[in-house]
C-alpha cells in the first residue's frame, strides 16, 4: 500500500505514473495529479511553502 504525500491518496499497488519526491523529510511518494501540481510548482518557484 502506497499513500501520497500530499493528497493522501491511498492505493494497494502504485501505478508507474507516481514519482518519488525525496525531502529533507525523507522519501515520499506522489500520485499522478499531485506530480504533475509538482513539475508546475517547480517550474515556478522554489520555495516548498505547499509542503
Ligand atoms: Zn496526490
Amino acid at each position: 500500500m502506497t499513500a501520497c504525500g500530499v493528497c493522501g491518496t491511498v492505493v494497494e499497488e502504485r501505478p508507474a505514473t507516481w514519482s518519488l519526491q525525496v525531502s529533507e523529510r525523507g522519501q515520499v511518494w506522489l500520485c499522478d495529479t499531485c506530480t504533475r501540481e509538482n513539475l508546475r510548482s517547480i517550474e515556478g518557484r522554489l520555495d516548498e511553502a505547499w509542503w
